[in-house]
């Protein structure tokens, strides 16, 4: 395992992280839940859950491509022609083709039915000409590839009439600006697009349906792919060793605190266990995935302000990670969907309330 890599979300740490990537792909460790002719290991859910525990348990730092094989990768299994998945999957799985989501636009955050990017027909060229701004694009500065939804029925409103297309950001007419967050990584990019063509191959899933294609994708995001429990599990692990080194094991508020966040990891892992049994048994995760998303954002924020409890006024100096980690995990309720809407969603499509 890499040890002490710099944030992924810088230029020298990202390329660094890459190298990582590509050794694990080279030992059929990149995908391990993908067939076997796309270079994984037709790993079970179960699996692929067990080995997530025991990446992070060992130390291994988190995916700089996840945004591809976590995000994308199962909506291509799920709307893909095979075309699709015989071109796109082994480029992803082996950290050539590196993928950022293109949802948010300055006016279309929570809000993403309202996106005014736009597609326009060329029939002659036979596809697409992309116009608009998306922005907040995780590492776009960094990806060659970018996926996202754009309006290709004018006529239409709201859902109806988006298309999810994947767009080669080395293509003319597109403008990949970076831009610095507040902890100081420049791992953002805002992403211009000007008459940008794209051919029919790179439309995902049907014109005008992107809206379901863009959910299946976003059911991933905040439910069982992005956020396995093994990464959770091993900030847990991570406290009670902090905890232990501490000073201030008398204090029975922090040691319960530490117990609470350690117990709230293993519920988190036991529900995500139930919800892959119910998976596999035919079930489909939908909306469900809001209850987990809230779960493990609010989890991440706890156990991190507890780090940096524990750390008393060395946390202004760590450079263990604590800090930088709770930096992050601040941004776990926006992105991915923020909470409010996480709420919104639980409120209304699980436990069936009014939207009134
Ligand atoms: C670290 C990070 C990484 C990101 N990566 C990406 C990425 O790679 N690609 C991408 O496309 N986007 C990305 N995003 C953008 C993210 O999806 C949006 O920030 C998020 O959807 C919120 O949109 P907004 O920022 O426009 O806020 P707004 O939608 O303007 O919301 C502002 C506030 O109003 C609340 N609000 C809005 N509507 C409602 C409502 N109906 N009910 C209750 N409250 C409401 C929100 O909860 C929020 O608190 C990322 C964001 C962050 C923080």
């Amino acid at each position: 395992m890499p040890s002490g890599l710099p944030s992924g979300d810088t230029r020298e740490g990202f390329a660094a992280h890459l190298e990582w990537e590509r050794a694990l792909f080279a030992a059929r460790w990149a995908v391990v839940s993908w067939p076997r002719e796309h270079g994984g290991r037709d790993a079970s859910a179960m699996e692929w859950l067990i080995f997530e525990e025991e990446y992070y348990r060992a130390g291994g730092p988190q995916r700089v491509t996840q945004n591809g094989i976590f995000l994308l990768a199962p909506t291509v299994f799920a709307f893909g022609t095979k075309e699709q998945r015989d071109r796109i999957l082994p480029r992803m799985a082996a950290a050539q083709d590196l993928w950022c989501q293109g949802w948010s636009e300055p006016n279309a955050g929570s809000d993403l039915a309202g996106i005014q990017s736009k597609a326009t027909r060329d029939e002659a060229a036979g596809g697409w000409r992309l116009a608009g701004q998306k922005t907040w694009t995780t590492r776009g500065a960094f990806c060659t590839h970018m996926f996202g939804l754009f309006r290709s029925d004018p006529e239409t409103e709201r859902h109806r009439g988006l298309t999810y297309f994947l767009v080669p950001l080395d293509a003319p007419g597109v403008t990949v600006r970076g831009f610095g967050r507040l902890d100081g990584d420049e791992g953002f990019a805002e992403v211009f697009l000007d008459d940008v063509f794209v051919a029919d191959a790179d439309v995902l899933g049907a014109v005008d349906q992107g809206w379901g294609v863009a959910m299946a994708t976003a059911t991933a995001e905040r439910g069982l792919t992005l956020r396995s429990p093994g990464r959770f599990m091993a900030t847990a692990s991570r406290l009670t060793e902090l905890w232990r080194a501490s000073a201030d094991q008398d204090d029975t508020r922090l040691r319960d605190a530490v117990v609470r966040a350690h117990i709230d990891a293993e519920a988190y892992r036991w529900q995500t266990f139930l919800t892959v049994t119910r998976m596999t048994d035919g079930e489909d995760l939908g909306a469900e995935s809001s209850l987990t998303k809230v779960f493990w954002s609010e989890l991440d924020i706890e156990m991190h302000e507890l780090a940096l409890e524990l750390l008393g006024p060395d946390a202004e100096t760590d450079e263990s990670g604590w800090m930088k980690g709770y930096e992050f995990a601040l941004s776990g309720p926006i992105y991915a969907g923020t909470n409010e809407i996480q709420r919104n969603v639980i409120a209304e499509r699980v436990l069936g309330l009014p939207r009134r």
